[in-house]
Order: C-alpha cells, then sequence, then structure tokens
C-alpha cells in the first residue's frame, strides 16, 4: 500500500520495551537467562524490531511460534539463539539445523523422527524438550500414572543421536491467576517438572537450561525462575495488573477524528441503530474500525482517550470506523488524535468490554495498521 494520511497507526516505543526488559532483568535473580517471547509478530509490536532490541538489550535467547516466524528473524538478520515452542515437522530439520534454529520437542516420536532425520542430514538438532505438568498441550506427558513412563521418554529422547538436548521446558496454566485452587495447580505443575527433571538426570539426561517462567510466573512466583525467564506479555507492558514491575505499555493504538457533527435528541448512531442520542449530542467518527482490530463486541461499551479526557464510543463498530461522544469534549475538533488504548486509555478495560484478554487485542491489531517506531510517553497526559 501506498503511503498516505493514516486513519489509525500503532507506535511502538523502544524506550518502553528497554525499560521493561530493564525492570523484568531486576526482578530475577542474578545469573537466570532471559528469553523474549516474540511469536505472533511479538503480540502485534512487530517481530523483527522487538527482536534486536530485546538482541540490543542483551536477552539471551528469543521464541517463536513456528518456523515461519524463526524464519522470518533469521531473514533480517537476527543471529542469537531462537527457541520454536510449537510443532515443526521433522520435514524441516535440515532447515533448522542449517539456520541454527532451536526446535521444542513434544514427545517421543517427535524425538525419534527428529533424530532420524538429524542424522540423515548429518548435523545436530538443538531442542528443548517439553514436558506436559498440566497444561495437557504439547510435552512429554508426566502427570499422575504417566509420571514414570514420561520421564523414561524423556531421559531416552536425550540419548538419541542427532539431538543436542540444550533445554528443558514446562508451561503453566493458571500462572497468572489468584486464588488458592490456582496456586495449588500451579505448585503441583513446577513440583512435577522439577521431580521429571531429577528423574531424567539419574537416567542419564543432563539439561543446561530448565526453564518455566511466562509472566504469570515471573510475577507471582519468583522463586521458579531455575535458568530462564520466558515471559511474553509482560515484555510488551500488559500483565501486571497491581503495578509491581513499574512496566510501560510499549503500543499506543491511535487514530483520529474525522469529522464531528451535532445530532438531535431522538437521532440514532451506525448500523442495527444500536445507540439513540437522548440529548443534543456532538458526536464524532473516528477512522477505526473491526478490520483493523477494534472488536464489533465492544460497540456501545467502550471509552477512548480524547485530549481533555475519556469519550464513551456509540452505536456499532463499523468494519473501517465508529462514533464517539463529544459532547462533555467540546474543544475536541476534526484532526485530533484519539488514543484507542496505550498509557491514556486502558487496555484491561477495553479486554473486558470484548470478554477478552489483553494478548488477544494486542494480536487483534491487524496487518493494515502500519506500525510507528515512535516513543511516547508512558504516563497519561
Ligand atoms: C506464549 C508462551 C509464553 C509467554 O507467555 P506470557 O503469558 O505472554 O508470558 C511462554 N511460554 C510458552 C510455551 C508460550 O507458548
Amino acid at each position: 500500500m501506498t503511503e498516505t494520511e493514516k486513519r489509525c497507526w500503532a507506535e511502538i516505543s523502544p524506550e518502553n520495551l528497554l525499560h521493561n526488559v530493564r525492570a523484568l532483568r531486576a526482578a530475577l535473580p542474578a545469573g537466570c537467562r532471559f528469553l523474549g517471547v516474540v511469536k505472533a509478530d511479538a503480540y502485534g509490536h512487530g517481530a523483527v524490531e522487538t527482536a534486536k532490541l530485546l538482541e540490543g538489550a542483551g536477552a539471551d535467547y528469543l521464541a517463536v511460534a513456528c518456523l515461519d516466524e524463526a524464519l522470518e528473524l533469521r531473514a533480517n538478520g537476527v543471529t542469537m539463539p531462537v527457541l520454536i515452542l510449537g510443532h515443526s515437522s521433522a520435514a524441516y530439520t535440515e532447515t533448522l539445523i542449517e539456520h541454527d534454529i532451536t526446535q521444542a520437542v513434544a514427545g517421543f516420536e517427535e524425538a525419534r523422527a527428529f533424530s532420524e532425520a538429524a542424522i540423515r542430514a548429518g548435523g545436530t538438532l538443538r531442542v528443548h524438550m517439553a514436558v506436559d505438568t498440566g497444561m495437557s498441550r504439547l510435552g512429554f506427558l508426566c502427570t499422575g500414572k504417566n509420571f514414570d513412563r514420561g520421564v523414561s521418554e524423556l531421559a531416552h529422547a536425550c540419548s538419541l543421536p542427532g539431538l543436542d538436548a540444550e533445554g528443558v521446558f514446562t508451561h503453566f496454566a493458571v500462572a497468572d491467576e489468584p486464588g488458592e485452587e490456582n496456586e495449588r495447580f500451579t505448585r503441583e505443575q513446577y513440583r512435577l517438572f522439577t521431580a521429571a527433571i531429577e528423574a531424567a538426570e539419574r537416567q542419564g539426561a543432563r539439561f543446561a537450561i530448565r526453564h518455566c517462567m511466562n509472566s504469570g510466573a515471573l510475577l507471582h512466583y519468583p522463586e521458579f525462575a531455575l535458568d530462564m525467564a520466558r515471559p511474553g506479555l509482560l515484555l510488551y507492558g500488559y500483565g501486571d495488573t497491581e503495578g509491581k514491575l513499574g512496566l510501560r505499555p510499549c503500543m499506543r493504538l491511535v487514530t483520529r477524528l474525522l469529522t464531528v457533527k451535532t445530532l438531535s435528541p431522538g437521532a440514532s448512531v451506525s448500523y442495527g441503530r444500536r445507540f439513540t442520542a437522548q440529548r443534543e449530542t456532538r458526536l464524532g467518527v473516528l477512522g477505526i474500525g473491526y478490520a483493523d482490530g477494534l472488536p464489533r463486541l465492544c460497540s456501545n461499551r467502550c471509552a477512548f482517550a480524547v485530549a481533555g479526557g475519556m469519550a464513551p464510543q456509540r452505536g456499532s463498530i463499523c468494519m473501517d470506523m465508529c462514533m464517539l461522544d463529544l459532547t462533555e469534549l467540546p474543544e475536541a475538533e476534526p484532526g485530533d488524535e484519539v488514543e484507542i488504548f496505550g498509557p491514556a486509555a486502558d487496555l484491561n478495560a477495553l479486554s473486558e468490554a470484548a470478554q477478552t484478554i489483553p494478548y488477544e487485542l494486542l494480536c487483534a491489531v491487524s496487518k493494515r495498521v502500519p506500525r510507528v517506531i515512535k516513543n511516547f510517553s508512558p504516563y497519561r497526559v
């Protein structure tokens, strides 16, 4: 697309990202490695830019979801270690080795397939073994009566030729959720993880990097750091709802007021006529809609930041536009910036209106929205 005046854009702040890396590192024990999760285009922030900032900030590792994401980093000159957390077919073993990419291994059959392919390719594939301690997703299943079998398959997988089992990891299901039952479950996942490692090491395995700390664990279970922390959401400034770490949002989603008009009482707004003006209403039209990643579910139940304060959104959100009530903000005029989320308009509130979590809204900011690298004040202005 050619560059013309932007309807909406996402400002990405390198300063705020670097601030967050420093704040997170300061919360970790000395010597703990730091992996930055940059899957899903760095939660919408731009994977290559984010990876380069993390590389410059001295991060030790990056993680992505799939081979294409890893290859995008390599093609753009990112040379630091990259771990693929998700599934890759063993058919791509040679590509993984050639680009020096670390692959997560989800079970014994996968390990054997990677091992055979690595031998055929005449190389060694660096892997991190995934241990399933209760997420019931990828990993050697080590819960309940599966423990002994899971551990022996894990140890056996580590001994296969063509594989270098550098690491072992697990993933928590509720480390970010409060409550006694969630804490019990998380502590049990950690206990199983460390018990599986010990048992596998008794059977000859050796892991240089043991890791389990996602954002929730980093915040609530600092004692789970082991050899490496693996935050995603916190890096981007979200997830610390109590504000313990002083993190700063790295993305500011912005649009403009296209026009402003005054409606008479009784006038309805947008598709479906789901809002009716009860009084004389100053209505602004914004250049952002659900095709940009603003969920239609938020219609009539969210507010955005205009210079001067928050303004409620009115009527159904359209594909490319939506409407804003400026009756209480008489100074707002066409051309003014409106912040959808960022330091002034809280993403958590918008997520609640969309009945989802901040992760989904960050990832939802669509390809049509240009990312602009630009530092912005982390404080409400
Ligand atoms: C996405 C992901 C993370 C990061 O999770 P956050 O909650 O964003 O910190 C860590 N580990 C794995 C395996 C993941 O899939």
